[in-house]
């Protein structure tokens, strides 16, 4: 199996997670190319543990711009899922993450945070970490040294021969690990007030 990760749905061949699907066109503009209308899916997806999940991915079919995020409908708390992962399978647990969703790996360096231009999916831990490591092969000017041993140290992780901890927050609970395994913690308003909640944010100058 080549290691590329690009469907929306990568870690999910397996199951009958979607419960339906429908197709809509959005008489919007792009915001990339101007172009309208817009295509849009919304999938329905049924989350062990979780429950109904509603993901909404538009695309525009004339530059390929998309968009894309996910809501839980029965989790609303701002929460954290904490994971030790210290099995070769751990790599297989799902994790869920929304536009609102932080990641972090403390043992690699990893921090996947909100942002304007941050992406929502539904994947695994080992497709997590694919992502991280198609981002760093795509880093030119960096230090190369540097760059190939985060590589390898991502590497072993996903082959099972290093320990790490897999953690998820999320302040408006669109995000999840879908194992037993995993620790899941309600956070309270002063932890949930200091993530990044992935809007774009004017401060008083
Ligand atoms: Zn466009």
């Amino acid at each position: 199996m080549c290691g590329r990760y690009k469907n929306m749905h990568e870690a999910m061949k397996d199951s009958t997670i979607i419960k339906e699907i429908k197709h809509t066109v959005l008489q919007q503009e792009c915001p990339a190319c101007g172009h309208k209308p817009l295509n849009s899916t919304i999938a329905i997806l049924d989350l062990p543990m979780l429950g109904e999940a509603i993901e909404t991915t538009i695309i525009c079919p004339n530059c390929g711009f998309k968009t894309s995020d996910v809501m839980i409908t029965e989790q609303n708390e701002p929460v954290r899922y904490t994971l030790k992962v210290n099995n070769p399978e751990d790599v297989n647990i799902r994790v869920v993450r929304s536009t609102s969703g932080t990641i972090r790996i403390p043992e690699l360096g990893i921090s996947i945070e909100p942002g304007p231009a941050s992406e929502s999916f539904i994947s695994n831990i080992e497709g997590v970490l694919m992502r991280v490591r198609d981002v760093l092969e795509g880093l030119e000017y960096e230090n190369k040294e540097e760059v190939a041993k985060r590589i390898r140290e991502i590497d072993m992780a996903r082959e099972g021969k290093k320990e790490f901890t897999f953690i998820i927050e999320d302040p408006y609970g669109n995000s999840a690990l879908l194992s037993d395994k995993a620790e899941k913690e309600v956070l309270s308003p002063e932890e949930a007030k200091n993530l990044k909640k992935g809007e774009i944010e004017l401060n008083p100058q």
